[in-house]
């Protein structure tokens, strides 16, 4: 008689994700006491923004006997999506080519499901989001990791073709970057479009880009936004209002397939079919209705930016290696001692909370989030400079 209680496959995946499930049962309560600096992950330490507020008060109204009933995608939700896509980028998104989501979580669930098969292989970017390498490995594919060139943060087209093989199915791009803060310039998207192109004629079979634009709306200096979908048109957009709102608790985002999309009639029964079979994706009925007023809504990005300077340059100044990041709420300084968990957890004795480096595939780093308050920033920088003066734990 087999006795394991779970599946294999999560069995699997409980093992990889124990470092992150661990950190997560120290850092909550270290994050529950009073006065802590916290800059761990992208959650808001403000109040929300009055506007996000308003348009769910004024949505949670009934306006009918079917205000709340099942939604798949609402039609008035992926009309916002569509022009507030057009207005930014000069693209016309097609409604039917439009669904709702619980976040980029979701999408990105949806879109690997629907196109992967048992062991095809999805490329995804190192240092990655947390995530990429479980949701992948739960479809039964394999997830095959990329290292960033670490000189610039920016795709290293080499080791990208280098790691596709006859099976590999999909690449995840992820720009701006969690956690290196880096948006990729449209001359990488092209040559990567290119690499992508001529492998999947080598293969005789689509490679899928899957452009994971959680955070296409938090740009620094005034920059537009690089979208990989425009490079190559065999892409999924998805994306989450999570970041752009600082509401990642109310789950709501898109998938897009680009207009100029083939095989789009197949495409979108399979996103749909997704979306039913990992239990009704699409979000809630009041966040629908109100994308109308949130989708031109987003966090202070000067405020960002200022808190961004602020940072780098107290760094820079203690010694810090670190990059000025471009978009997200992300800095990925190099950790002055090699040992990035004993580092971060003397900050953490500090009352100072950060990422440390191997949770995200990239030990020897640590990573702070801009959502942090400017009181935690300002109590988090001597803290930082000191450490830098400490000598490094034999
Ligand atoms: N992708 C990236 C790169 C992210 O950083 C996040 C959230 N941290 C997500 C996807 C998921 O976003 P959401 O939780 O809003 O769905």
């Amino acid at each position: 008689m087999e006795s394991a209680p779970i599946s294999r496959e999560i069995a699997g995946l409980l093992e990889s994700y124990e470092p992150l499930v661990a950190f997560i049962g120290e850092y909550e309560p270290a994050a529950q006491k009073p006065g802590v600096a916290d800059l761990t992950l992208g959650n808001p330490q403000d109040m929300p923004l009055a506007e996000v507020v308003g348009a769910l008060q004024k949505w949670a109204q009934p306006r009918g006997k079917d205000h709340f009933a099942y939604k798949m995608n609402v039609p008035e939700a992926q009309r916002a999506v569509i022009a507030g896509l057009r207005e930014r980028r000069g693209i016309t998104y097609q409604i039917d080519d439009v669904f709702m989501t619980n976040g980029a979580f979701a999408g990105l669930t949806v879109t690997i499901g629907a196109v992967c098969d048992p062991g095809d292989e999805v490329i995804y970017i190192s240092p990655p989001w947390f995530f990429y390498d479980g949701l992948i490995r739960a479809f039964g594919a394999k997830a095959v990791s990329v290292k960033v060139d670490l000189k610039t943060f920016d795709l290293d087209l080499d080791a990208i073709e280098r790691a596709i093989t006859p099976r590999t199915r999909a690449i995840i791009v992820n720009s701006p970057n969690n956690p290196t803060g880096r948006l990729y310039p449209r001359a990488t998207l092209d040559r990567l479009a290119a690499v992508l192109e001529r492998a999947s004629a080598r293969n005789g079979r689509r490679i899928y880009l899957i452009s994971d634009e959680a955070y296409s709306r938090i740009l620094f200096d005034g920059r537009r936004y690089e979208s990989p979908t425009e490079s190559y048109p065999h892409s999924f957009l998805v994306y989450t209002y999570g970041k752009q709102l600082l509401t990642p608790g109310e789950r709501i985002g898109y998938v897009c397939l680009p207009p100029e999309m083939p095989d789009r009639e197949t495409l979108r029964s399979a996103i749909t079919m997704m979306l039913f079979l990992t239990g009704w994706a699409f979000p809630n009925a009041t966040l629908q209705y109100a994308v109308g007023n949130l989708d031109r809504v987003c966090v202070e990005l000067s405020v960002l930016q200022r808190r961004r300077d602020r940072v780098v340059s107290a760094l820079k100044t203690a010694g810090y290696e670190v990059h000025s990041p471009e978009g997200t709420f992300y800095l990925l300084p190099r950790s002055p001692w090699p040992d990035d968990a004993a580092f971060t957890r003397h900050l953490r004795e500090r009352d100072v909370l950060v990422l440390p480096g191997y949770l995200v595939e990239l030990p020897g780093y640590f990573r702070i989030s801009l959502t942090a308050s400017d009181a935690m920033v300002e109590k988090a920088i001597p803290v930082f400079a000191a450490a830098m003066r400490e000598r490094v734990p034999a």
